[in-house]
């Protein structure tokens, strides 16, 4: 496998980079993260460089970008200290484009290129989790209209997007399960926004939906397929989760170690010393593994190659490793990783959150376990 980019790949982590370096982000990104603020300015600015759009189509005004593109410029995003996760919307918008109707579609991308928040997916329920299946939230048909009731949790972007696609079952035949193209200024509506312990520039919140009336052309995709589109894009966000996090570790690994050549303890570098050596050891080997992982992946998918547990597995290992990595990176720089808002703590707590957010590690374990054995059936 060849691992060195295209001139096209080249340009976009160059063009991302020279964002990352013109000005210090980390003072805007902290006190985004303390007010609990989407850096919409920062997201503004990657949507000038087609950061935004260029996973969607070309006859969208997209590149039709690969994901080992996605994955270059999410490792130089993350590896330079930018909070990935809360551009999860962007590649997804590809979603809208597939499934939507024109008018659908013709909403969504009038965002394209603000930096604003567009659009989620919503399908957790209180009592739906792990278990989607489990869902409650109501469709019924009266009268020409569609009316929604239910409550959707754990929503991630709810209090600010224009529009959430809102999985539901048939009211009359709940093996039927839909999703709803809803736009959130309508009567019914409300939400209540939910305190994180990380992830925080991005809002949470639980939804309540009470005879929310739409029209059928608010459908979204196909009816009755609802549940199987839900469950065949998670690859894409599993993956994408994987590559904010090993981009997270990579900065964390940076900034510790170029701590650990400057700072002196006992008339040396703490660099020299062995017990500091094998900790950077350990991490480097995680962060191998993890592109290695992330990037074969991609190229896989990219080559109509990827398996059906590859993104769970790299979520799972991702999430996992990244978390060590950044841990030990906290361990290295000492009390002035657990004091003072270093962006490595940002990034520990972010990380703790990635394990439960986008399907736990059990979830994960589970998906990638069944997979491993369905090929030997
Ligand atoms: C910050 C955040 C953002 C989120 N954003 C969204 C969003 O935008 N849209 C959306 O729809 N959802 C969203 N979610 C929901 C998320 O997908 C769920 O939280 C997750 O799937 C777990 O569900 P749960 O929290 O109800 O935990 P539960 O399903 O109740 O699980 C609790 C524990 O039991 C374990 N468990 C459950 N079932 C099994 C099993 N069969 N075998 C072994 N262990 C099991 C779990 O792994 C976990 O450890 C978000 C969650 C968070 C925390």
């Amino acid at each position: 496998m060849d691992f060195s980019f295209d001139e096209d790949q080249q340009l976009m982590v160059q063009a991302v980079r020279e964002l990352m370096t013109r000005e210090n982000w980390e003072p805007y990104f902290q006190e985004c993260d303390d007010t609990h603020e989407y850096p919409e300015r920062f997201v503004a600015e990657l949507a000038a460089l087609g950061v935004d759009s260029m996973m969607l189509p070309e006859e969208h005004g997209g590149m039709g970008a690969s994901w080992v593109t996605l994955a270059a410029v999410w490792e130089e995003l993350g590896r330079l200290g930018a909070p990935t996760y809360v551009l999860y919307q962007l590649p997804t918008l590809e979603t809208i484009t597939r499934e939507g109707t024109p008018e659908q579609i013709k909403n969504v991308l009038a965002y394209v290129g603000t930096g604003k928040q567009i659009w989620n997916a919503a399908m957790t329920e209180p009592g739906a989790g792990s278990s989607l299946s489990g869902i409650t939230t109501t469709y019924t048909r009266r009268n020409g209209k569609v009316y929604l009731n239910g409550q959707k949790t754990f929503i991630t972007s709810s209090a600010h997007v224009p529009y959430l696609v809102v999985m539901t079952r048939d009211a009359t035949n709940p093996e039927v399960f839909t999703e709803w193209f809803v736009d959130m200024s309508l009567p019914g509506i409300t939400k209540s926004p939910l305190d994180k312990l990380g992830l925080r520039m991005d809002s949470c919140c639980e939804v309540y939906l009470d005879d929310v009336e739409l029209d059928e052309s608010d459908l979204f995709g196909t009816e009755g397929k609802g549940f199987a589109r839900g469950v065949d894009d998670f690859d894409m966000e599993r993956f994408l989760v994987a590559a904010c996090d090993y981009g997270w570790a990579f900065c964390a690994f940076e900034d510790a170690a170029t701590y650990a050549n400057q700072r002196v303890q006992g008339g040396e570098a703490i660099a020299r010393y062995q017990l500091i050596q094998e900790k950077f050891a350990n991490m480097r080997i995680k962060l191998t593994n993890m592109r290695n992982m992330i990037y074969e992946i991609a190229w896989k998918h990219d080559t109509g190659q990827m398996g059906r547990g590859d993104c769970s597995m790299a979520k799972y290992y991702c999430t996992r490793a990244a978390a060590e990595v950044v841990d030990d990176a906290i361990q290295v720089l000492g009390g002035i990783g657990v004091t003072g808002n270093h962006r490595v703590a940002r990034m520990w707590r972010d990380l703790r959150v990635e394990r439960i957010s986008g399907g736990t590690d059990e979830m994960m374990i589970l998906t990638a376990g069944r997979a491993a054995l369905k090929s030997y059936r």
